[in-house]
């Protein structure tokens, strides 16, 4: 049996094709880097880094034009602070967007001279998706010692951090001083850089900001307290081992767990583990 044209089919099935192509809108990685560079998502993430820049700066987590704060954008890019600016002047236009292999491809050309830092990480940790490096003095000094701070005192701390690693020192900005991390990219989201400062890798550029902040108020306690004179009392065996528990339901690396613990998916939303830094962080 023949087909009967029908117009009314036929002009609706033009309409729809119509709204499918329009609604048919490539996905950052798909553009070009000025394209990515120049999209919502693109935008959203500047305004992160610029507020993430302001809050080191106003805590005095940097110095000079010293720290610097990425992100990743989609499969392919990355988006960076600029080299020689300092973290509490920031504007949009001074981001920079690089692709895996270190070559700026849209932005300001200027990147911060360890770009080559959080690379390392991205590529060897796809649970990395930002990163903030920077220099908070009580962190630091622990670094100058060679001895990360002790672990079993602060439950939040050994929550979202635990045991921090110490990488060796080299030369800042140099391949060398980047490939430093890689033995602890994996079960460890904090780490100290040997006479230099720190990097923290977290989902977001506000959480990973959040674990410095963890980091450097536990850093400042441990100071305190072992000015008081008094020998530090850990938290009791078994309650670390409930602490643990809820580490690995929330998903985050830890030496003391099992060393593929980092590639398990979280037991719970990205929401929950937001409340969770929420208030710890509102206690700091
Ligand atoms: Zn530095």
């Amino acid at each position: 049996m023949s087909q009967v044209a029908n117009p009314v089919t036929d002009k609706v099935k033009e309409v729809f094709e119509a709204v499918v192509d329009a609604l048919r809108v490539p996905k950052p990685e798909e553009g070009t880097p000025s394209a990515v560079f120049r999209s919502f998502e693109a935008e959203a993430l500047r305004e992160e880094i610029i507020r993430t820049g302001r809050k080191l700066w106003e805590r005095q987590y940097v110095d000079g034009n010293g720290g610097n704060i990425s992100c990743r954008i989609g499969g392919e890019y990355v988006l960076c602070t600029p080299t020689m600016i300092s973290k509490g002047d920031i504007a949009p236009a001074d981001i920079c967007l690089s692709d895996m292999s270190g070559n700026i491809v849209a932005g300001n050309p200027h990147r911060t001279s360890e770009l080559l830092l959080h690379l390392e990480i991205y590529r060897a940790n796809p649970r990395a998706r930002a990163i903030v490096h920077c220099h908070p003095p009580y962190a630091t000094a622990f670094s100058l010692t060679g001895t990360p701070p002790p672990c079993g005192l602060i439950s939040e701390y050994e929550i979202f951090i635990g045991p921090a690693a110490l990488a060796r020192f080299e030369t800042p900005g140099t391949q060398a001083f980047a490939e430093t991390v890689l033995p602890f990219v994996q079960d460890h989201n904090t780490i100290l850089l040997a006479n230099h400062g720190v990097v923290c890798w977290s989902d977001t550029i506000t959480h990973a900001e959040w674990l410095v902040e963890i980091l450097e108020s536990y850093c400042k306690t441990c100071v305190i307290a072992g000015q008081i004179g008094k020998p530090l009392i850990p938290i009791p065996e078994p309650k670390l081992k409930e602490i643990l528990d809820l580490k690995r339901h929330l998903g985050f690396p830890d030496a003391r767990m099992s060393s593929s613990s980092s590639d398990v998916s979280p037991d719970v939303s990205s929401a929950e583990v937001d409340r969770h830094f929420r208030e710890v962080v509102s206690r700091l």
